[in-house]
């Protein structure tokens, strides 16, 4: 009964006797700290998990003491053991799986350095233009007039990542969407479109092709997340390219999708392309005046609405991004309109 109770537990348990050895274990903890039942039975257990201190570790036995354990073999795994004494001379080690508590800190890590560094880049050069301006005792207007643009144009990179920031930790904070309401998708596909022909200003051929329906969601979110998807599509592709917004029913679910006939992404990319600051080309991204945050904002967006982003490409032939919403979230809405 007892070893029964004390296989489920999802920690890792190992009693020892008076000299440290391994009387009994359960099969979580032979997972965790790498035991193995029949050979290790019986064997001082200093001898088996070779971790450094763990011997003087193991001698305190302190209550509230914990020791950090990462396999070399078991790559981003990660255990938390502590010793216990109980009775006159025995102890009970108790090993916990804390990888995706490390897994949460290491990208809270990657992510502050992250924007710390994205922030710094802009401020390095805004205060370099403003103090060669203030050093220059005899400023020509043309020039003056050039640096200014470039501190305008940082100082516009800054407030664009910090408004993504800002976005990214409001779609965080709140699982659900805020004013979800039923709204003709041609409206709202067309406004974007004329939003992708400014921000294009006549260089590609801007498209769309739009199956009458209602959906149902946050529009405000659903805007954002298509035309950071169009925006995208305009600036990863070079001048002449055809950019087309489609918007369809396939079996059942609705799908927007952006294909484009741009500079496309090598395959090996696309699964890390949601990732916060994640960018196949960090120069031209910048140079497009991307802030690595896009993406991941659009993932967020589409989860809240259950729906799916599927990314297709084809490296120097362009790509195709598309969200497909679930069935529940449509009305289909009479006959089409070009
Ligand atoms: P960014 O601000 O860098 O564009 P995103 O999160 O929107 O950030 O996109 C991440 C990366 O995915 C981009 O840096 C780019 O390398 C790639 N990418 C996104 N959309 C496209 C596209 N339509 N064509 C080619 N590459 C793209």
């Amino acid at each position: 009964m007892f070893s029964r109770a004390a296989e489920a537990s999802p920690d890792g348990l190992v009693f020892l006797d008076a000299e440290d050895r391994i009387a009994w274990r359960n099969r979580v903890a032979e997972q965790h700290l790498g035991l193995h039942g029949e050979r290790d039975a019986g064997l001082p257990v200093a001898n088996l998990i070779r971790l450094p201190g763990f011997a003087d570790f193991l001698a305190r036995a302190r209550a509230g003491e914990s020791l950090a354990y990462r396999p070399q073999e078991r790559k981003g795994k990660a255990y938390s053991v502590e010793a216990i004494r109980f009775g006159t001379d025995r102890k009970l080690l108790i090993s916990t799986d804390v990888s995706h508590i490390e897994r949460a800190e290491n990208m809270r890590r990657d992510f502050v350095a992250n924007v710390s560094h994205e922030l710094r880049t802009p401020l390095t050069v805004i205060s370099g233009y403003i103090e060669h301006m203030h050093d220059d005792a005899a400023p020509d207007p043309a020039e003056w007039k050039r640096q200014m643009e470039m501190v305008n144009d940082q100082a516009g990179r800054m407030l664009r990542l910090v408004d993504d920031l800002l976005t990214l930790s409001r779609l965080e904070d709140d699982t659900q969407p805020p004013g979800e309401e039923e709204f003709d998708v041609r409206d709202l596909i067309y406004d974007i479109s004329a939003e992708g022909r400014r921000l294009s200003g006549g260089r590609h051929s801007i498209t769309c092709e739009v199956a009458p329906t209602l959906l149902k969601g946050s529009r405000e979110e659903l805007r954002s997340a298509f035309s950071n998807l169009v925006s995208n599509a305009v600036r990863y592709t070079p001048e002449g390219g055809r950019i087309v917004l489609h918007w369809a029913l396939r079996e059942g679910k609705g799908v927007f999708s952006v294909e484009d006939s741009g500079i496309g992404i090598p395959e090996e990319h696309i699964p890390r392309l949601t990732e916060r600051f994640y960018r196949v080309d960090r120069g031209r991204s910048r140079a497009s005046g991307g802030t690595g945050l896009g993406l991941a904002i659009v993932k967020h967006i589409l989860l809240r609405h259950q729906a799916a982003l599927e990314i297709g490409s084809v490296a120097g032939a362009g790509s195709t991004f598309a969200a497909v919403f679930p069935a529940w979230r449509l009305r289909p809405l009479g006959e089409a309109r070009s």
